[in-house]
């Protein structure tokens, strides 16, 4: 693959309408960011392309979608409360907080350079807390400016806010835990053969320390997970499967095969939870980095349900006797990194009539726009009256069809070819006489003509 460039990536997104930055106008919010007309649409392909591929075109699979906000013991019982942490580390001089794990030199303040300046690591949980109902948080002059409950003591004259501790719960950091809490219910509804998966895709949110590089480390950001429910015994038979359909994933999003690594997580690095974990990572232009993850979980997560909530989490192979927990393999895909793999696979320069030229090569079942139609010249009310007929056909039929009767023809075929719209149809004053319109393909440049009816049909 060309070396592609994060910044032409960020500008080209910027300028043609697929992502800006959040709360742009007030100066923005760090780690959040906005979709824009073609990249919601070029996001929601990618996340119907994948519930197509994963539920829809499967018969061992259920689809959920679960509230964002949940009961707080979810997150006890996964270990997010105690253990959902990065090590952050305090400059002594600037005061800046950086991911201690991340640093390019664990000496060095990134910020303000000096050396030797930095805490030591203390974990800085990422969840972003939050108060559910009337009851949640006050603020009253009462006492020191403190965190909690204020159990009643004396602090007069001062601000303190209070909350009940019961109102407490967090934005998810993952889709999954709504996967595992609804475990039983869909079993109860369905009784799905081991075995057999449920999904998800949704927003998660994670208070990261240095949230960076694009859209690819955000603070809100969006998942597709899956857990996938199986007999103990043949984990490595399913994990292998898993592997081989997230190949098929990677290419049904036009990564080349060898932008994309597996990387076989040590067991040191594993979650304790973990027997077997593939971070599967892309050669992005901030280097290799992960791009989703599969990991063999055991039974740690139903487990840890059945034991905090009382509730039993066992399966019972239909006619016998034979009950147990189920374990899971979950493959967890990150939908921003998906999209920036997706526009960094897709982006060209290439020269044109000795003019650069900047296209997306994007698969044309993922192009936000599929078809552009023009007429040849805009002041030739039939060629307007021909080509609108040809766009209102085309737009009833895909949706994603664009009108552009701006400037020359050269300059709207660029800024069709910068957001990777495959076809571009012209009709001239030939259309008028044998009803053949000119179709222009986005990679070769290469223009056909057909008939209006042949392109209808097609
Ligand atoms: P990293 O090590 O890069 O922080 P992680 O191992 O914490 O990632 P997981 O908890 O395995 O990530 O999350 C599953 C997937 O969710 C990741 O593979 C990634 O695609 C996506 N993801 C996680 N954190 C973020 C984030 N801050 N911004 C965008 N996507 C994310």
């Amino acid at each position: 693959m060309a070396e592609v460039k994060l910044d032409d990536i960020v500008s080209l997104a910027k300028r043609r309408g697929f992502i800006y930055q959040g709360s742009d106008v007030y100066g923005g919010l760090s780690g959040t960011w906005d979709y824009g007309p073609l990249g919601v649409t070029l996001k929601r392909n990618i996340m119907q392309l994948w519930w197509k591929m994963f539920v829809d075109s499967r018969d061992d699979m259920y689809g959920v979608d679960a509230a964002i906000l949940m009961n707080q013991k979810v997150w006890q019982a996964s270990g997010h409360v105690d253990t959902f942490t990065d090590p952050l580390v305090e400059c002594s001089n600037c005061h800046g907080r950086f991911r201690a794990d991340k640093l390019e030199n664990p000496n060095k303040c990134p910020a303000c350079g000096k050396e030797g300046t930095f805490s030591a690591p203390r974990a800085f949980n990422m969840m972003f807390r939050t108060f559910v109902g009337p009851s949640g948080q006050d603020e009253v002059t009462i006492g020191e400016r403190m965190e909690g409950p204020t159990d009643g003591k004396n602090l007069e004259g001062k601000k303190a806010i209070t909350y009940e501790p019961s109102s407490v719960s967090y934005l998810r950091p993952e889709t999954a835990q709504g996967i595992f809490t609804n475990f039983k219910n869909v079993v109860d509804s369905f009784y799905p053969d081991l075995p057999f998966g449920i999904a998800q895709q949704g927003k998660a949110f994670r208070n990261e320390i240095s949230p960076r590089d694009f859209v690819f480390r955000a603070r809100e950001f969006e998942q597709m997970e899956i857990e996938y429910f199986i007999n103990p015994e043949s984990w490595e038979v399913e994990f292998e499967k898993w592997v081989v359909a997230c190949k098929e994933w990677f290419a049904a999003l036009g990564l080349p095969e060898d932008s994309v690594h597996e990387l076989e997580v040590e067991e040191e690095d594993r979650a304790h939870y973990s027997k077997r974990t593939i971070d599967f990572e892309f050669d992005y232009p901030i280097g290799r980095e992960e791009l989703m993850g599969l990991a063999y979980r055991t039974d740690f997560d139903l487990g840890n349900i059945q034991r905090v909530s009382g509730k039993g989490m066992e399966y019972t192979i239909k006619g016998t006797n034979t009950r147990f927990i189920p374990h899971v393999i979950e493959p967890s895909f990150g939908v921003e990194r998906a999209l920036m793999a997706v526009l960094c696979s897709a982006y060209r320069e290439d020269e044109q009539n000795g003019e650069k030229r900047v296209y997306l090569a994007l698969p044309e079942h993922l192009a936000p726009v599929k078809y552009c139609v023009s007429p040849l010249l805009k002041n030739k009310p039939e060629l307007v009256a021909k080509a609108r007929e040809i766009y209102s056909a085309l737009k009833a039929k895909y949706g994603a069809v664009m009108w552009d009767d701006n400037g020359n023809i050269g300059k709207r075929y660029r800024r069709q070819d910068e957001i990777g719209t495959p076809h571009c149809v012209v009709v001239d004053f030939q259309t008028l006489e044998d009803d053949t319109v000119t179709v222009r393909n986005r990679d070769t440049t290469e223009q056909s003509r057909m008939t209006s009816t042949d392109l209808l049909g097609q």
